[in-house]
């Protein structure tokens, strides 16, 4: 079988492009994460799932994918066009009567909790903004220093006018960019009106700040993406990923100001994720409606349904919540788990009708994550006379890698492996991450031997009895 190639929408060029990789067989990509002030709703999750899927097909392909993941612990404001505006943190700490830190953390860990609910496998580092201020201002000096960017009144902003191709990822170029844009900020000592803050004055009554070449401040939003994706990715890396309204201004000026500094093109793939809407509203903490992972659970439903439910709309469309479609898809996973149990055990190998319908659902997740295509063949493979139970199960195993659903929840319970084949297991996924496949080979002909079925997951190796 030809391996298919994963093809994604790439803002920049606004087509859909084949992924080609920088090194062989490896993707590095990046993802914006969180800003921890507030729980994140479905709407943030559903941005997540996005980068979970991208990292999910690209691994179902056999790629080793890095994926940075920042935390926004600073910098965040209410409002970035006002010279009021109050850093996000701050405004929490205010309200909860907690320090900057101790909300960062609480929310952090919310929200890992949350992303793990729904099968959100986790980054390999999770850098938090306020671990990484001299990164950015070395970053920053190197702007100036550059002539990208310049002090006024103890803040540094970059100098759009020196980086001819800004505007190339929004579309929002010079021309375009009229004074009094919703999106620019308005400061004294600007030399642009699209100029953005790489580092701002701390102002009266602002609790998070730190030294620096230009006296007391913080970073603008924009400048720990690029500042940390780069110092854990290297200056040229694969994919970033991100929701819709990341778009401008912020990747925008993470273009700028990355590619400023490094003098050549660093990111080559923008993905980005639609809106989801709860009632036709956009669900944003300002809009009141959130819902969030924990009252998936108090409604008795699996936060793995909601990974489900995103399946059925393109990723780059807005999406509409509703609760009755929520409890259809949860209905449908609770179902596909039960089936599971009863096609068990997995067949060794596929036959013609299996085989074919697993080349159309490698072929839809390649096609720039046709998601709603890939559901229809899993139902199709349900449903199927010609594809022997066995083979349904095996086919469903193996696709769970880009799902996520736990499909073999049920079908598992109940068996535990002892110490010695967790061991074994264990030593396998060490030599396969330590590229020792012959060992690897004879760690699976051992566990083979025991009267177990080997299977090579997303997160390792997989085994059960071969009943
Ligand atoms: P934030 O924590 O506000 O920085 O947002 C985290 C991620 O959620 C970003 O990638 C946003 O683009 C994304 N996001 C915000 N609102 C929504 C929404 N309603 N639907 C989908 N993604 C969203
Ligand atoms: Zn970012």
């Amino acid at each position: 079988m030809l391996m298919p190639h994963m093809r994604l929408h790439n803002t920049l060029s606004r087509q859909v492009e084949e992924v080609v990789p920088l090194e062989a067989g490896r993707i590095k990509m990046y993802t914006c994460g969180p800003t921890v002030y507030r729980f994140a709703h479905l709407g943030n999750l559903r941005t997540f799932l996005l980068a979970d899927l991208v990292r999910r097909a690209l691994e179902f392909e056999g790629y080793d994918v890095t994926q940075i993941m920042n935390i926004t612990d600073v910098g965040h404001m209410t409002d970035e066009s006002s010279a009021e505006a109050v850093d996000k943190m701050q405004l929490a700490a205010g309200d909860e009567g907690l320090s900057p830190l101790e909300i960062a953390a609480k929310y952090t860990e919310a929200f890992l909790a949350d992303a793990a609910a729904i099968g959100v496998r986790p980054a390999h580092v999770y850098p938090k903004a306020t671990e990484h201020i001299p990164e950015m201002l070395e970053l920053t000096r190197a702007l100036v220093a550059e002539g990208h960017a310049y002090e006024s009144e103890g803040s540094v902003y970059f100098d759009v006018q020196s980086f001819p191709a800004y505007g190339q990822l929004s579309g929002n170029t010079l021309d375009n960019l009229v004074p009094g844009h919703r999106d620019l900020e308005t400061a004294p000592g600007k030399k642009h009106h699209a100029d953005f803050s790489l580092w701002k004055q701390a102002g009266p009554g602002r609790l998070m700040k730190w030294d620096s070449p230009w006296g007391e401040g913080f970073p603008g939003w924009h400048i720990e993406c690029s500042a940390m994706s780069m110092k854990y990715l290297g200056d040229r890396f694969d994919i970033h990923t991100g929701g819709i309204d990341l778009t401008f201004p912020h990747h925008e000026d993470e273009i700028a100001q990355s590619e400023g500094g490094a003098g050549h093109k660093v990111i080559n793939m923008w993905v980005h994720g639609g809106h989801l809407r709860l009632k036709g509203q956009k669900i944003a903490k300002s809009s009141g409606n959130v819902v969030r992972v924990p009252e998936l659970v108090e409604r008795g439903v699996d936060p793995l349904s909601f990974r489900y439910l995103t399946f059925q709309t393109r990723y780059r469309s807005e999406m509409d919540f509703s609760w009755e479609a929520l409890e259809t898809a949860d209905h449908r996973v609770k179902q596909l788990r039960r089936r599971m149990v009863e096609w068990a055990p997995a067949a060794d190998g596929l036959g013609a009708a299996a085989t074919a319908l697993d080349e159309r659902f490698r072929e839809a997740v390649a096609t720039d994550l046709d998601m709603p295509k890939a559901v229809v063949i899993l139902n199709e493979l349900v449903s199927s006379d010609a594809v022997p139970d066995g083979e349904k199960y095996a086919l469903l195993a193996s696709w769970d890698a880009v799902l996520g659903l736990d499909l073999e929840r049920e079908a598992l319970a109940g068996w535990e492996p002892t110490a010695e084949m967790q061991a074994l297991v264990d030593e396998r996924d060490a030599a396969r991450a330590g590229k020792d496949f012959a060992q690897a080979d004879e760690l699976r002909d051992r566990l083979q031997e025991m009267g177990l079925e080997v299977m090579d997951g997303a997160d390792g190796t997989k085994i059960r009895p071969r009943d």
